[in-house]
């Protein structure tokens, strides 16, 4: 392995118990390629002397030590080192706080009674790796939250290792770098494009394409990875993928953006298509987007193939109900979890951050259903009416003014003091890492929605479940949009299109019995819903990829 210092490999183990320091001594004294030199440190203070006098590559590490206990003595050596992986040996009833070590940063836990050379050796191999690619592209909170997700899942499932070891990073990921000419003819702008596929054993890949200022491709992983979880868990015969462009699309004239997407499609050519990925609108992106996505890609075809991406208009295969999709299927999954906690949504109010596609819909549907709808915002304000928000009124005005700054019928108010007030149901629809540890405790719903993907954090979750709310998590809450856009593959694969009624009913019949297989997975393990949902999405790729066997 090529490491810092070469073919050797410096290991701090920190641990008392001298027979678990003379089997990790034995295991790796073996190995050739690379060869590890072991230090030792039997107390916590001793372990943080010799990482300040040595260098160290990695460190494995007890929680369990004379001198300090539990999540403690990961925290003061991850404080003391923050640069060098951890990777936590734990005893089997210390299982759950090991996890949570890898929660809050550790980059993987081996059991001390399973240990074997394999398992040991690959293990500080990864984290070795790992870190090294998180010290670039790929390091972004998202990312981070979503494998902490996804490890936390694992755990509750006991899954194989092999299996957790390759699920944890894409399978494939394309960075490219694309020139656009601004309407100034002499001015040519160069920016970041990435498309990620996750997994591509379930089917082709499915996933949005993102225009925002802070798209990386850690983040872009992460939503890849979230699509993965979300097609399994619906049942929909894909992988996931995302794909996305750092630039901020506000700042463009339709002419850039038309000229920017054809090129970034250009770009993506080679890894897209009806059977191999197929993008669809998210955040910054729209119908005409996708319009000008699948023209790129036909004219170098050479024919017209309208399967190449979903969410377009629906003169070229659009699917019906495709657009308002996300909003509509948050709210069908709104309408079961009431009648699971006996709420009658009639006498209910609402809350909705961000009022683009996915939050304006989920809040029409929402106050079509008599739910008084309390608090909206965008990008550039919140907008609170404690007496209810008219919809027609808010349509009207974003349709004119563009944001929601400057809404007369209501008080303006921050994002911060929206997420805040006292609700029955928050749907989050607009960025990720919205509701954190720092405001989880003031945040007053009973039921949260996440329209977003990625908009709690792992801390907050735990506040949250204390607290009582029921959470409709992300890759379940808002699945009716890659459900619908499932819909309109099919139908554009056919060339057979459907009804509206058709495409609802079939929706919300798919949501539904995803939200029961949830609720029972849940109830029956005494899982929060966030970790029910992912092991059902987990457990199916796993099977699949089981099934399938090893290539080659
Ligand atoms: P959009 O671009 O149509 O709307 C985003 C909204 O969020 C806009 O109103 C914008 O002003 C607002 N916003 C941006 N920054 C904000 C901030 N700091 N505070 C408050 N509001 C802010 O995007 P969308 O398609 O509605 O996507 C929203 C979220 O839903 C994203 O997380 C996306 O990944 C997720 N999602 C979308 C779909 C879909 O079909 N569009 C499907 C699944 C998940």
């Amino acid at each position: 392995m090529n490491t810092a210092s070469g073919n050797t490999v410096k290991v701090l183990l920190i641990e008392d118990n001298p027979i678990h320091v003379g089997l990790v001594k034995t295991l790796l004294a073996e190995s050739k390629s690379p060869v590890f030199q072991l230090q030792f440190a039997g107390t916590l203070q001793a372990g943080l002397n010799q990482l300040d006098a040595a260098s160290v590559d990695m460190v494995l590490l007890d929680l369990t030590l004379p001198d300090s206990e539990d999540l403690d003595t990961f925290i003061r050596v991850r404080s003391f080192a923050p640069a060098i992986p951890i990777v936590i040996v734990t005893s089997l009833d210390d299982i759950k706080l090991a996890a949570k070590a890898v929660e809050a940063g550790a980059q993987d836990y081996l059991v001390k009674t399973q240990l074997s050379r394999t398992s040991l050796i690959r293990s500080i191999r990864y984290a070795i790796e790992r870190t090294r690619v998180r010290d670039a592209e790929w390091d972004s909170p998202m990312f981070r939250l979503a494998q902490r997700q996804f490890l936390k899942a694992a755990q509750f499932m006991g899954l194989d290792d092999n299996i957790r070891q390759r699920l944890l990073f894409p399978q494939r990921t394309l960075v490219v770098t694309l020139p656009f000419r601004r309407d100034h003819y002499t001015e040519v702008e160069t920016v970041f494009g990435y498309r990620v596929q996750h997994i591509l054993t379930m089917g082709p890949t499915k996933g949005g394409i993102r225009y925002h200022q802070d798209v990386s491709l850690g983040e872009v992983s992460a939503l890849a990875m979230w699509m993965s979880w979300k097609c399994a868990l619906v049942h929909l015969p894909f992988g996931g993928a995302k794909g996305g462009v750092r630039i901020d699309p506000t700042g463009l004239t339709s002419h850039e953006l038309q000229r920017l997407t054809r090129r970034f499609a250009t770009e993506i050519s080679p890894i897209i298509g009806p059977e191999k990925d197929i993008p669809a609108p998210d955040m910054g992106t729209n119908e005409r987007v996708m319009a000008w996505i699948m023209d790129t890609y036909s004219q170098e075809k050479g024919y017209t193939v309208p399967a190449v991406v979903t969410g377009k208009p629906l003169v070229l295969g659009g699917a019906r109900g495709r657009n308002e999709a996300t909003g509509r299927g948050v709210v069908y999954l709104i309408q079961e979890a009431a009648k699971h906690l006996k709420m009658n949504l009639s006498e209910c109010t609402a809350v909705v951050q961000g009022f683009g596609n996915v939050g304006s819909h989920a809040a029409l549907f929402l106050s079509e259903l008599g739910v008084k709808l309390i608090g909206v915002s965008d990008a550039t304000t919140g907008i609170y009416n404690r007496h209810g928000l008219s919809m027609p009124s808010l349509l009207e005005y974003v349709a004119k003014n563009r944001f929601l700054e400057g809404y007369p019928e209501g008080d303006q108010i921050s994002n911060e003091e929206l997420l805040e007030l006292k609700c029955d149901i928050l749907v989050p629809a607009a960025l990720q890492n919205q509701i954190t540890a720092e405001n989880a405790d003031r945040i007053q719903c009973k039921l949260l929605a996440e329209g977003a993907n990625g908009p709690t954090t792992l801390e907050a979750d735990e506040v949250l479940n204390e607290k009582g709310v029921f959470i409709l998590p992300d890759i379940l809450a808002n699945a009716g949009g890659v459900t619908v856009s499932y819909f309109e593959w099919v139908q554009d694969t056919q060339n057979y299109m459907w009804t509206l009624e058709e495409v609802n009913q079939r929706l919300k019949s798919i949501l539904k019995d995803a939200f029961h297989r949830t609720l029972n997975r849940a109830q029956k393990n005494q899982f929060d819903m966030r970790t029910a949902a992912m092991i059902e999405g987990v457990e199916r790729v796993s099977q699949a990829k089981l099934a399938r066997g090893l290539y080659p």
